[in-house]
């Protein structure tokens, strides 16, 4: 059993990535010929835990993965990153999650997402890592495992007072209004926001407006992030709860897949690291970290480490 206090341990998913570059799609029962090849790493928890780590904090990853070569792979992947593995669970009843990627020369893609192993963490996971989730500075979930999954990682963190940040990805409508009340930071991009608020948010202004209504379902706080736009934070401290655009400097874009993960895993570092400082300057910051991540190719390799970050953010 575990010794170590964590400063941000994630409950989520883990995804191999496997993706084909082809001239176009192809059609039903059709072959073709594709000029390219990789395998990525992937899986909303393990970009954020992934991302946290590289910024510095002591992290755990609570997930479950195949008994196969896809696992064995991924538990070598978070070691070779600094994280904890104490609490990845392998399976033998199911595969290694997995998404069969197909990009085109246009760019447009066609995807098959197997879940598998993802969806077999539960409440004993759960119990096994409680020496860790109890003691954290920081809990991080999402909707990629079983969402009473992730229910129960956050209802048990805001019970022990660990922090929580929940990011509803992606989202599913109705979800249990203890998804809100126990969430301290309630992270989502504009298309979740819309699903679950109904507002329509194509202007900051909108997010402000999806955001007071996630506010007033319990959350804490709340970010919406807004691509090359930042996001906007709003916190239920204050009086009225106005919005706050945090805007990001421009930079040049050349694969934004995974800046969401980038932009969480920096805020729970902040978080953790930072425990009294403003929500909006820890946006204000994360931002800039995800802002890196998008000016490279890939997901998790594109996450920068602190060493390739200004020093004023740390
Ligand atoms: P994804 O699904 O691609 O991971 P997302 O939709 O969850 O992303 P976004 O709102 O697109 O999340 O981006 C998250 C954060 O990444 C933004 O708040 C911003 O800080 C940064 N970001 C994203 N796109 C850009 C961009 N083009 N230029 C600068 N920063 C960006």
């Amino acid at each position: 059993m575990t010794e170590e206090a964590f400063d941000v341990v994630v409950v989520g998913s883990c995804m191999t990535d496997l993706v084909s570059q082809a001239p176009r799609l192809p059609k039903a029962g059709e072959t073709i010929h594709g000029h390219k090849f990789f395998i990525g790493f992937g899986g909303k928890g393990a970009n954020q835990c992934i991302q946290a780590a590289r910024m510095g904090a002591k992290t755990a990853m609570v997930c479950k993965v195949g008994k196969d070569f896809f696992g064995e792979n991924y538990i070598q992947n978070f070691k070779d990153n600094g994280v904890s593995t104490e609490f990845v669970g392998q399976t033998v009843d199911s595969a290694t999650g997995a998404a069969s990627i197909i990009v085109n020369d246009a760019g447009e893609n066609a995807i098959v997402i197997v879940a598998g192993a993802n969806l077999l963490l539960g409440g004993e996971d759960l119990r096994r890592a409680l020496p860790a989730l109890s003691r954290a500075k920081v809990m991080v979930c999402q909707l990629e495992v079983s969402p009473d999954t992730s229910l129960q990682a956050l209802r048990l963190s805001h019970e022990n007072n660990v922090k929580t940040i929940f990011n509803p990805a992606p989202a599913i409508p109705d979800l249990d209004p203890d998804f809100y009340r126990a969430s301290d930071v309630f992270c989502c991009n504009e298309s979740e926001a819309e699903l679950l608020t109904g507002v329509a948010v194509a202007s900051i202004e909108d997010a402000g407006r999806a955001g007071q209504e996630l506010l007033r379902r319990g959350c804490n706080s709340v970010i919406i992030t807004l691509g090359s736009r930042g996001c906007v934070v709003l916190s239920a401290q204050e009086p009225s709860s106005p919005s706050h655009h945090v805007p990001t400097k421009p930079v040049t874009t050349v694969d934004t897949t995974g800046a969401g993960d980038s932009f969480i895993g920096a805020l729970a570092f902040y978080m953790a690291h930072f425990p009294t400082m403003s929500l909006e300057e820890m946006a204000r910051r994360a931002n800039q970290v995800a802002g890196v991540s998008v000016q490279t190719i890939g997901t998790q390799a594109s996450y920068p480490s602190k060493k390739d970050l200004p020093t004023d953010l740390f």
